[in-house]
């Protein structure tokens, strides 16, 4: 039998190194090859490329790993609305923890629309004293009480981090009964940008191999980490409209293929049961 074998990160079945298709499309190729599971479709890769060869792309990018914004001065349009809707289902003072927060712009939107809130960046690059650097490969948020967050919010971490069930475990912990968990991730591998360029033989352009990505989700398998969650019922998953710094051929067709379901993100939302444990 072949002795390369791993196990996914999201069923544990043992997957075969293999070199697929997808590798020569997301530059992937080699050691830092793309692996895919045959039980449940998952497909990851366990090595990064060099930190050489990462910040000459963030160069030319003209980005700061831990740019949260990806270059803009403001948050989007999504995560402000995520903020003024879960608001809406709370009494005064919502408390919100943004995982991965970047320099904090959601935090400061978030405190300037009556939430108490509070974030967590590894990079640690903010000056912001509300905010604080964590292991965000162990999501261990010293000084910070589980079950006590009205939303956890947590958005393009997920496809960084090893292990991204014990990773979501240990988000979902903080969040209180009857709070939501909010993730976003990248559709990398099934945006209808991605399978047209894929089809005319073409190079995916996206941030794949920029910023490092350990795990390329699609709808479905992101569903089945998401929704494997104890104690968690989904209220959605889809794939919303972007939104900024977009020509207008560039937001005609990103409405088009959100229409359809494939939109360049993937964003679910789920909330925390009342009874953790059916009594009552
Ligand atoms: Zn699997």
């Amino acid at each position: 039998m072949n002795e390369n074998t791993i196990d996914c990160p999201l069923c544990g079945s043992e997957v075969e190194t293999a070199i697929i298709v997808l590798n020569s499309f997301l530059s992937t190729e080699g050691e830092h090859e793309l692996k895919s599971c045959k039980s449940c479709g998952f497909a990851f890769r366990v090595q990064l490329p060099n930190q050489s060869s990462k910040d000459v792309d963030m160069n030319k990018l003209g980005l700061v790993y831990g740019d949260y914004t990806a270059g803009t001065d403001t948050i989007n349009e999504r995560m402000m609305k995520r903020v003024k809707n879960i608001a809406k289902l709370y009494g005064p003072e919502p408390r919100l923890l943004d995982v991965g927060c970047g320099s904090g712009q959601l935090i400061q939107f978030a405190n300037d629309n009556g939430w108490q809130a509070c974030g967590t960046e590894l990079n640690g690059q903010s000056t912001d004293e509300r905010i604080f650097p964590v292991d965000i490969c162990t999501a261990d948020l010293p000084g910070h009480s589980r079950a006590s967050f009205d939303l956890v919010h947590c958005h393009h971490v997920l496809e960084h981090v090893s292990d991204p069930k014990a990773f979501l475990i240990a988000l979902a912990s903080y969040v209180k009964p009857g709070g939501y968990l909010c993730v976003e991730v990248p559709n990398e591998l099934e945006s209808l940008a991605s399978q047209i360029k894929r089809l005319l033989g073409k190079k995916y352009n996206g941030a794949t191999a920029y910023f490092e990505h350990l795990n390329f989700f699609s709808p479905t398998t992101f569903q089945y980490l998401m929704g494997a969650l104890p104690g968690f019922d989904t209220t959605y998953l889809r794939t919303p409209f972007i939104g900024y710094g977009y020509s207008f051929a560039h937001a005609f067709f990103d409405r088009f293929q959100v229409l359809i379901s494939k939109g360049a993100v993937i964003e679910f939302l789920t909330q925390k049961e009342f009874e953790l444990d059916g009594e009552k």
